[in-house]
């Protein structure tokens, strides 16, 4: 771990085997909490215009995916590092369990329908990985079903980056015990009361089978175009940092272009001075007409 380029420290290389549990959750680098703060608000600074660019260049695109365990803190990123962009170029999409409409789909409808268009940054709280997760652990379709969609969706995400979209995915990695103090504070806080779910207690007993299905989708669906990062996250400062300094090196690297003016800047300006010129005269006149009359 270099502890400066979190890009290179907690991406996953492309065709290697992955084993989330030898991650370590608590992993928080050199940082003080309050440099990190401080870290972090200058990288969202960058990313905001770095976003400006892209939405300029009106070329590309990014979907930044978030995915977690309960109480992982895809809400927190949300907030804290997506927060930081411009709304108008910028749209997050919460993906649940599906609708009958949804389901009547193949997975990947409601998916395709969120993409980001050219210029857009698009961040997906979950994602089309649900359906390799959730979907998986509870024999939700058979697994002859859910085998074939990692093919599937390697194909999907791969038409996408030809068409311009960079994706990139994030895993926010907390413990076990990390989970049930959050759990906690979701019961003693009433501004996080409604966080609640029942079913946060029973799927933590399939904690062991989330880490295998997630193995697996890390694994197989990890390409140069879409890598996938394993975050460390139990310290939420620590977690920002890294998610907004993977973003921010990843807009970088895109070379973003703001593209020439096409139109005549001289003529423009002559219009600007001319159109200075007539208030002038237009205010003086407004003067002239508003001085009292002697009699
Ligand atoms: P939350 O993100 O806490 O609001 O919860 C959303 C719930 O929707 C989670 O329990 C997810 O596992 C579930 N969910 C999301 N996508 C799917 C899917 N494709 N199939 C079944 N359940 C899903
Ligand atoms: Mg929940």
């Amino acid at each position: 771990m270099t502890g400066k380029h979190y890009v290179e420290d907690f991406r996953i290389p492309p065709g290697s085997r992955v084993r989330v549990s030898d991650f370590d959750p608590e992993f928080k680098g050199k940082h003080s909490k309050k440099r990190a703060l401080v870290k972090t608000a200058r990288l969202c600074e960058k990313m905001s215009k770095l976003q400006q660019m892209l939405f300029a260049e009106q070329k590309r695109s990014l979907l930044v995916c978030l995915q977690a365990l309960d109480a992982g803190g895809k809400d927190g990123v949300v907030k804290h590092v997506i927060g930081a962009m411009n709304p108008d170029g910028c749209r997050v999409s919460n993906f649940k369990e599906p609708t009958q409409e949804e389901l009547a789909h193949d997975f990947l409808w409601r998916i395709e329908a969120q993409m980001p268009k050219r210029g857009e940054i698009a961040i997906f709280n979950r994602s089309h990985y649900e359906d390799v997760l959730v979907v998986r652990v509870h024999d939700l379709v058979p697994k002859a079903v859910w085998s074939q969609r990692y093919a599937q969706i390697n194909d999907f995400e791969r038409r996408h980056a030809a068409n311009g979209t960079l994706i990139l995915k994030f895993f926010l990695h907390i413990s076990k015990d990390e989970q049930l103090k959050r759990f906690e504070q979701r019961l003693d806080d009433p501004a996080k009361r409604w966080k609640i779910s029942e079913s946060d207690y029973t799927e933590r007993e399939y904690w062991d089978d989330y880490e295998r299905a997630y193995d697996d989708a890390l694994a197989k669906c990890n390409s140069e175009l879409a890598p996938w990062f394993v975050i460390p996250a139990n310290h939420k400062w620590f977690r920002d940092l890294a998610v907004s300094e993977v973003i921010v090196t990843t807009l970088e690297s895109m070379n973003l272009q703001v593209p020439k003016l096409s139109v005549d800047i001289e003529e423009i300006r002559r219009k600007y001075h001319s159109a200075v010129d007539e208030e002038k005269h237009t205010k003086n006149g407004r003067k002239r007409r508003a001085r009292p009359v002697r009699g």
